[in-house]
């Protein structure tokens, strides 16, 4: 049996006397009676809801009933299809290494990083031309860089490595228990700049620090157009989480990214409501009502298509009561019909969100078609000319890949409309099968565009307000923290809260 010094039980003494405190304010009656647990309502299943069930788990414990709400399918926009018997990502599909929420899930319930097989070669295309070519070779990429955009190169990297350290401070806030109630105050609070960075093109900024045109035309260009479907022209702080995302060590989950926010759902002990929330309404003693229907679901319990506007055959009309409640969902209009009733005050939520194809084919690439010839070995063109019919064209391996195994030649383009017929036979001189996914994928970036508000109402929390500032799984699980903080703090009336959970957590 393991041997405990007096300093052990000291230290473990004074953590329970802290966690007696905490469960004693758990109890003081707050506006809502905090002798009952809290009823907590979280509207949407992806990457962003499961993470907010699983932080309120960790909160609250087991002063908790919480109700989770999906109409389609757990993972939002992190799903997976099956093409020629293997498993694809076609939404989110790779992580930042310095992702810590994202990398700490995957550890905490042994979801292995998928094997990274090859270093695909890949290359910067006008239409017409390359600008660029990759090699196979690190080295040789990395020489090949400095050849055509010089010494510049190094200034992108000191600032993306700048900006990711003060990103990084968010994580030591969190831990400590800060919320924040908007967008703009969160950002603030890593650096002033951030703020500022939203309201500035990633070009301007980017030619501020001194990174010249070519680089900015050419790289930054090809990856805000891969990443987000969108120019240089989106605002510098979304830019620069989209070019911190070409990483060489990004990573992705073996059988799919999906698996974490199905994990993240088991582990809250959340009950899943598959049905489509309608309505929140403002109870007048305090609380909330959500009115919802059933969702319409296939045989294997999921909906038919991977887009968010499921039609409701039949209005089963269901309110239910709840203490505080978390939209992990985009609210822009074309995202959504929720309404909100008998609040003081209307929301708005302007914007809307980049259309965006995901067209899969399993088939032989005519290596013409994007001015490569049989031998050539580029798996990655990424396209700099924003007004060509596509965005970027890339080779698959499944999320379930070892690298001594052989897999069908699957290919992923992203394109701002459908590319079926006459443009996929111009790519492929064999199709097996195609299978395409429309998504609205994430917002369409504007310089003008407010930050929004995390809390609506108190005890009424929008998570998705983080998408303007920028949009990727781990921006989603930092709003996810972000919210059920500010729902202990609200629930607890206490301003303090949050840090000593994170006590409880360590024991
Ligand atoms: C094609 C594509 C590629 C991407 N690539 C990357 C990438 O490589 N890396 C990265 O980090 N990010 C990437 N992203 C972005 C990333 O996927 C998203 O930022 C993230 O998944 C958003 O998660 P979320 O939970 O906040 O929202 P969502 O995943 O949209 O979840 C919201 C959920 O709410 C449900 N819902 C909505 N309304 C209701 C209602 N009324 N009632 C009940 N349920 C409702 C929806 O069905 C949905 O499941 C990509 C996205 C797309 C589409």
């Amino acid at each position: 049996m393991q041997k405990h010094t007096k300093m052990f039980w000291a230290r473990r003494l004074m953590t329970l006397c802290i966690l007696r405190q905490v469960s004693s304010w758990s109890h003081e009656p707050a506006h809502n009676d905090a002798s009952q647990p809290a009823r907590i309502a979280v509207i949407g299943g992806g990457i962003g809801g499961t993470a907010t069930a699983y932080f309120l788990q960790q909160h609250f414990g087991d002063d908790l009933v919480l109700d989770l709400y999906e109409h389609h399918t757990v993972g939002g926009r992190l799903a997976v299809l099956d093409i020629a018997g293997h498993s694809y990502e076609v939404g989110g599909s790779v992580i930042h290494p310095g992702n810590r929420y994202m990398v700490e899930f995957a550890e905490k319930f042994g979801l292995p990083k998928k094997e990274h097989c090859s270093d695909s070669p890949f290359g910067l295309f006008d239409g017409e031309k390359y600008m660029f070519r990759g090699s196979s070779w690190s080295i040789v990429n990395i020489m090949k860089l400095f050849w055509r955009y010089g010494r510049t190169l190094l200034t992108l990297r000191s600032e993306l490595k700048e900006t990711l350290t003060k990103f990084d401070r968010i994580y030591h806030l969190q831990a400590e228990g800060q919320a924040f109630s908007s967008v703009s105050d969160l950002l603030h609070a890593l650096d002033p700049s951030f703020v500022e960075m939203t309201r500035v093109s990633v070009r301007d900024w980017f030619k501020k620090l001194g990174i010249q045109d070519l680089v900015i035309d050419e790289l930054v260009t090809a990856v805000t157009n891969c990443n987000y479907g969108q120019t240089a022209d989106m605002h510098a702080f979304v830019g620069a989480i989209a070019v911190a995302g070409a990483d060489p060590d990004l990573w992705a989950v073996t059988g799919g990214n999906k698996r974490v926010p199905e994990e993240l759902l088991k582990h809250s002990r959340a009950t899943l409501l598959r049905r489509k929330v309608e309505e929140i309404g403002l109870n007048e003693g305090g609380g909330f009502v959500v009115t919802s229907v059933e969702a319409e679901t296939s045989e294997n319990g999921e909906t038919h298509s991977l887009n968010n506007n499921v039609d409701d055959t039949e209005k089963d009309l269901r309110p239910q009561n709840y203490d505080l409640v978390v939209v992990a969902a985009p609210l822009t209009k074309d995202k959504t019909s929720i309404k909100f009733v008998n609040f003081t005050k209307d929301f708005t939520f302007p914007g809307h969100y980049q259309k965006i194809f995901c067209t899969m084919v399993h088939g032989k690439l005519r290596p013409e078609s994007v001015k490569l010839t049989e031998g050539d070995s580029i798996d990655e063109v990424l396209i700099t000319n924003t007004s060509l019919f596509f965005n970027s064209l890339g080779k698959q391996s499944p999320t379930e890949v070892k690298c001594t195994e052989q897999y069908p030649d699957v290919w992923k383009i992203f394109s701002g409309s459908s590319l079926r017929g006459e443009h996929l036979n111009a790519f492929f001189k064999e199709i097996e099968s195609f299978h395409e996914v429309e998504w609205l994928a994430y917002p369409h970036y504007e310089l003008d565009q407010q930050l929004g508000d995390f809390e609506l109402h108190p005890g009424l929390y929008h998570l998705n307000a983080i998408e303007w500032a920028g949009s990727a799984m781990e921006m989603s699980s930092i709003g996810a923290k972000n919210v059920a903080l500010l729902a202990l703090k609200h629930w607890l009336q206490d301003p303090s809260a949050g840090k000593m959970a994170v006590l409880r957590d360590e024991l």
